[in-house]
């Protein structure tokens, strides 16, 4: 690790473009990112592929620097796990998701499930599960209209992971494994854990037509889920040929560029929830 350190420090420096000259830096905008109102959510549509009607969205977080201007989550996100800081952007995530599924409500909107990224770290509180219970008390929410993503990475190696599991599940809110396939890949959580969707990873997608082998772990993929009582998602569906080979193999749902891009709450009321 140490050899190659220098050579994969140097990489990361340019990974991290025009913006920020260092993680340090970042670290201290990031801290300041909520009260300076620099964080938003954009969310991205999730269609069945029987109706192409939109199922729910996924939502995504964004940050506009003042200074620097756009940080891909790529970037941030990471670092915000590292540093601890992504328990206070990720519960301030669920916070505006919360909201607006409120807002909807009250407006009288088309209701759409919404599903919210959550890190192993924010996964692994202590009181996650009770956090959720209380935001959908206190905006009123129905749980069947909040999915959570986690990633194979919060199942391993945690003792809690089937309590925490199963007290969301008792709340009634939708549980889903977020890409799927390119974990550390024990199936056994998926026998043993209460979980609702998976979403098969879009470099699986990206790979359709190119690849004989991927295509048949995805169609082995939705014909677990299937036999298990999943719901399964393709993510990253760009083109009209790989929507054709996901319906063919009876998956249920896509989100991509060929649907929509992620896009700010309010084009998204427009577009999809005012009848
Ligand atoms: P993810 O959860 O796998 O989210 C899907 C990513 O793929 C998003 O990138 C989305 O914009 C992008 N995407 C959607 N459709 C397509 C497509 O057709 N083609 C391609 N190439 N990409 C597509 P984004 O928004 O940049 O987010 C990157 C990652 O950052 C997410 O990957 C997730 O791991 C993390 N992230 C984003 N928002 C949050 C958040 O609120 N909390 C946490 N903990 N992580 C987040
Ligand atoms: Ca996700
Ligand atoms: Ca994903
Ligand atoms: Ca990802």
């Amino acid at each position: 690790v140490k050899k190659n350190g220098r050579f994969h420090y140097r990489f990361y420096r340019s990974e991290m473009s025009q913006a920020f000259p260092n993680e340090v830096l970042m670290e201290a905008h990031l801290r300041r990112a909520i009260e300076f109102d620099e964080l938003s959510i954009h969310l991205q549509p999730q269609i069945d592929l029987q109706t192409n009607e939109i199922d729910s969205f996924e939502a995504l977080i964004r940050w506009n620097n003042r200074k620097f201007g756009y940080v891909p989550p790529s970037q941030f996100i990471p670092l915000a796990e590292s540093s601890g800081l992504i328990i206070q952007v990720g519960d301030w995530v669920l916070e505006q998701v919360c909201k607006n599924l409120q807002e909807w409500k009250v407006k009288g909107y088309r209701p759409v499930r919404v599903a919210v990224n959550i890190s192993p770290k924010q996964f692994k509180q202590e009181n996650f599960a009770t956090k959720i219970e209380q935001l959908l008390n206190i905006y009123d929410i129905e749980p069947k209209y909040l999915e959570l993503e986690i990633t194979e990475s919060s199942m391993v190696n945690v003792s809690e992971t089937h309590e925490i599991l199963t007290k969301l599940k008792e709340l009634g809110v939708y549980v889903s494994v977020d890409d799927f396939g390119t974990g550390y890949s024990s199936l056994s959580y998926l026998k043993k854990y209460p979980i609702d969707i998976i979403k098969i990873d879009q470099s699986f997608i990206a790979d359709i037509n190119k690849d004989e082998k991927n295509e048949a772990i995805i169609k082995a993929i939705i014909t677990l889920s299937e036999n298990l009582g999943m719901d399964v998602v393709a993510e990253g569906v760009e083109e009209e040929f790989q929507e054709e080979f996901l319906k063919l193999n009876n998956c249920r749902k896509g989100q991509g560029y060929l649907y929509n891009k992620p896009l700010p709450v309010d084009l998204i009321i427009k577009e999809y929830l005012v009848n």
